[in-house]
């Protein structure tokens, strides 16, 4: 159906049918259909706030991405900001600008990628705003969460001889990516494709970091590993080692690599769009963790480096050799 056939206030009807499905968790108190929400703070807890905006033609391309696809990762690259300073999500509210070559349809399907992300890690929707764009899609998120004082992580806390370590592994959001675009068989590269698509968010796992390990700093890689290791030891005011051949990367990056006959390291330091998290801890820290929580924890935790003085610079350790990291992140003005 034509977004001209249903008009805005049809389309929200529906968009709210979708977001209203099952019961709502928390404390809403308005939720879509008045002039704007109601929801209620938990005393003692601070508030966590982001927003992003995301292009048609910059930040995705409908050509290979599903629009339920697009739901899901509009919404888990916001939470996956609220994970990196130690918070949790409650609430987001989502503008649209949509050509109106969009269908009602699409929308639809938006939302319920949109609705499913939001389920998964416990984040309602509570309101939005919808317009016609002229050109392309824009879609813009804010998530409202919360953060306890003391596990708040920000940035700039990383301390000299501190271990900088990584969740995950890295590689796959670029190999899905080129895999789409090149119109390879997404079958074989399945795990790099879903995670480029649709990337879980690792809430889990910060919580974690914030209240077991005291992690010092922590930043979300969204725009490359190299970039943001630049960002933390630039805020923290400190240098780093990195050991190269320390940075996990995945299987199928690997197999994709030695297919297009790419460098690894590429992948390891240049991929956007993984949404691991890049965090920081003492070596004390991390061994006492060792001790008492290695085997609880599923997900992979990778030491890659230690944290330097300033004045030894952000260094990169290859084949033995120390070298200048280069920042090799995206930049939308560069
Ligand atoms: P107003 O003109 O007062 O801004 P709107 O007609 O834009 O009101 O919105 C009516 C209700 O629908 C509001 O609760 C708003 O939050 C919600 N809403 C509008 N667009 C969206 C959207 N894309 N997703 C979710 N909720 C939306
Ligand atoms: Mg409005």
């Amino acid at each position: 159906m034509q977004l001209t056939e249903l008009g805005e206030f049809g389309l929200i009807d529906r968009i709210s049918r979708i977001v209203h499905e099952g019961t709502g968790k928390r404390d809403v108190i308005v939720g879509i259909g008045d002039d704007a929400a109601v929801v209620r703070s938990n005393p003692g807890s601070l508030n966590v706030l982001t927003t992003d905006v995301l292009v048609e033609g910059i930040h995705f391309d409908l050509a290979y991405t599903p629009f339920e696809s697009l739901g899901w990762k509009a919404l888990a690259i916001n939470l996956s900001d609220i994970a990196a300073m130690g918070g949790v999500p409650l609430y987001g509210v989502v503008s649209l600008a949509l050509p109106i070559t969009w269908r009602v349809e699409d929308v639809e399907s938006f939302y319920r990628g949109l609705k499913r992300c939001g389920d998964t890690y416990r984040c309602e929707l509570v309101g939005g705003d919808t317009v016609r764009s002229e050109g392309k899609g824009f879609i813009s998120i804010t998530v409202m969460g919360e953060v306890e004082k003391e596990y708040i992580v920000k940035r700039s806390g990383a301390n000299v001889d501190d271990l900088i370590c990584v969740t995950g592994q890295f590689g796959g959001a670029r190999v899905g990516l080129e895999v789409l675009k090149s119109g390879h068989d997404p079958k074989r590269f399945s795990d790099s494709v879903d995670r480029f698509l649709e990337p879980r968010v690792r809430l889990q796992e910060s919580q974690w970091l914030a209240k077991e390990m005291h992690v010092s700093s922590m930043i979300d890689v969204s725009d490359g590993l190299s970039s943001e290791i630049h960002h933390l030891c630039q805020q923290s005011n400190c240098g780093c080692r990195i050991w190269e051949d320390k940075i996990p990367v995945s299987e199928e990056t690997m197999d994709w690599v030695r297919q297009q006959k790419g460098r690894v390291s590429d992948y390891a330091l240049g991929s956007g769009e993984e949404y691991e998290l890049l965090f920081t801890l003492s070596k004390e820290q991390y061994v006492a963790w060792q001790k008492s929580h290695m085997n609880r924890q599923k997900t992979e935790l990778t030491v890659i480096g230690e944290i330097a003085e300033k004045e030894k610079g952000i260094c990169l350790v290859r084949n033995g050799e120390t070298i200048p990291l280069v920042s090799r992140g995206w930049d939308h003005f560069i």
